[in-house]
């Protein structure tokens, strides 16, 4: 069975609590649901939307057509050899929830994404990262439903041609399939990670009693995360609002001239990544409000609502990238997908 509502408010749906209505909703929470779901928005010449956590999207109206929830659920162990682990993740898993499994179940890997929002089947999307691990590095393939052929596809990482921040999902196979299960490359060693500069003053700060696992690691970056960034339960955000921009190496030579206080990392031979929360601090944003939208105090990245809309949000958004790219001369691009 699967129910089929009209006018489904997904205002709880999204984590920047941005009024909106669906004009299809359902919730998927079996594969088999899909082709079903599919059927019924073809029959009827509707547009299909995916929404998982609603951690990544700004609605800036009501979304016309079907919008497809995923429900579905599931983590197993597939393979083991030695101390490699390929484990299992069904699209509707929680996120966060799977890396303190993982973490029970001493499969390491996923420590440093912890306390990312949203669900498994969104992370490749955007290649979900944080504190220096991206999901390419514990990546081993997906399975989706392909909305036009109704078949089963099975990508590998290469397929999914991962980058920053970036997949082949945002650009050929933008809204083309469900992703339903992921399939992870994790360790029964612990390999930890602690080369992102704030991860390791946090992991040096801490007493010498306490010894260095990856549950620590996790629960470090949890303590960080939570010191710096606001819980979209209290103050609604989607986190980082803009990417951070990549220019090419003589680009950054020149604002590294003129800025000297220029916040830039390497990003491969050619190029260097501009922290964007210090472009948009610089322009004097941080903490402040418009109407009923705004700027974190703590965090000029992230955009959070205060009972607006999602065209308020985007005209901020505007404002700040106009400003920052009058004074600095780079595009700031939105991370989260903007549904208007
Ligand atoms: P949604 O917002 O529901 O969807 C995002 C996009 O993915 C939409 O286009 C949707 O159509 C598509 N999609 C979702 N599920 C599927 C599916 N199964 N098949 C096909 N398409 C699908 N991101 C990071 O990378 N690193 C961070 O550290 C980070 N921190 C965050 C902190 C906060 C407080 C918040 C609010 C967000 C943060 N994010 C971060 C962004 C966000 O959490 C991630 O991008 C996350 O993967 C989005 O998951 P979701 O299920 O909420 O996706
Ligand atoms: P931060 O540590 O204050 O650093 C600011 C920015 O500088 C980050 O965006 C980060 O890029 C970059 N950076 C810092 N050290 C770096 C290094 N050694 N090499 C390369 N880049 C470096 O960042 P923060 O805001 O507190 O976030 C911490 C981590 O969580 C970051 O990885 C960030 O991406 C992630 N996060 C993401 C979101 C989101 O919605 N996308 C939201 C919150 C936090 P990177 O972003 O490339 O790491």
């Amino acid at each position: 069975m699967i129910e089929f509502r009209r006018n489904h408010n997904l205002q709880p749906l999204n984590t920047l609590a941005l009024p909106a209505k669906a004009e299809y909703y359902c919730r998927i929470n079996h594969c088999e649901q899909l082709q079903l779901a599919v059927d019924f928005a073809t029959e009827r010449g509707l547009p299909i939307t995916v929404l998982g956590g609603g951690s990544n999207v700004v609605f800036a109206g009501n979304i016309a057509g079907l919008v497809i929830h995923i429900g579905l659920d599931g983590i197993e162990l597939h393979a083991q050899q030695d101390d490699q682990v390929q484990v299992d993740v069904a699209a509707g898993e929680n996120w966060h929830q799977l890396v303190e499994h993982a973490l029970e179940k001493g499969w390491y890997g996923l420590e440093n994404l912890s306390l990312i929002p949203g669900l498994a089947g969104a992370a490749p999307i955007q290649n979900i990262g944080a504190y220096g691990v991206e999901l390419k590095d514990i990546f081993h393939s997906l399975q989706a439903f392909d909305i036009a052929s109704g078949k089963e596809v099975t990508l590998s990482a290469r397929d999914c041609e991962f980058g920053y921040r970036d997949s082949i999902f945002k650009r050929q196979l933008k809204d083309q399939l469900i992703i339903t299960r992921l399939r992870l490359n994790l360790s029964t060693r612990p390999n930890l990670r602690l080369d992102y500069p704030a991860l390791r003053d946090a992991i040096s700060a801490l007493p010498e009693s306490v010894a260095l696992t990856p549950a620590v690691v996790a629960e470090t970056v949890c303590r960080v995360r939570r010191s710096k960034l606001p819980q979209p339960s209290e103050t609604p955000n989607a986190g980082s609002f803009f990417k951070n921009p990549v220019v090419s190496a003589r680009k950054a030579e020149e604002l590294r001239k003129l800025f000297p206080g220029i916040v830039c990392y390497p990003h491969g031979e050619q190029e260097q990544k501009l922290a964007a929360g210090w472009l948009v601090e610089q322009c004097g944003w941080r903490g402040k409000q418009v109407g009923n939208v705004g700027v974190h105090h703590k965090q000029a990245l992230v955009l959070v609502n205060n009972g607006g809309t999602g065209e308020e949000l985007l005209t901020l958004a505007e404002q700040i990238s106009e400003s920052v790219k009058n004074r600095f001369g780079v595009k700031l691009e939105i991370e989260p997908r903007v549904y208007r």
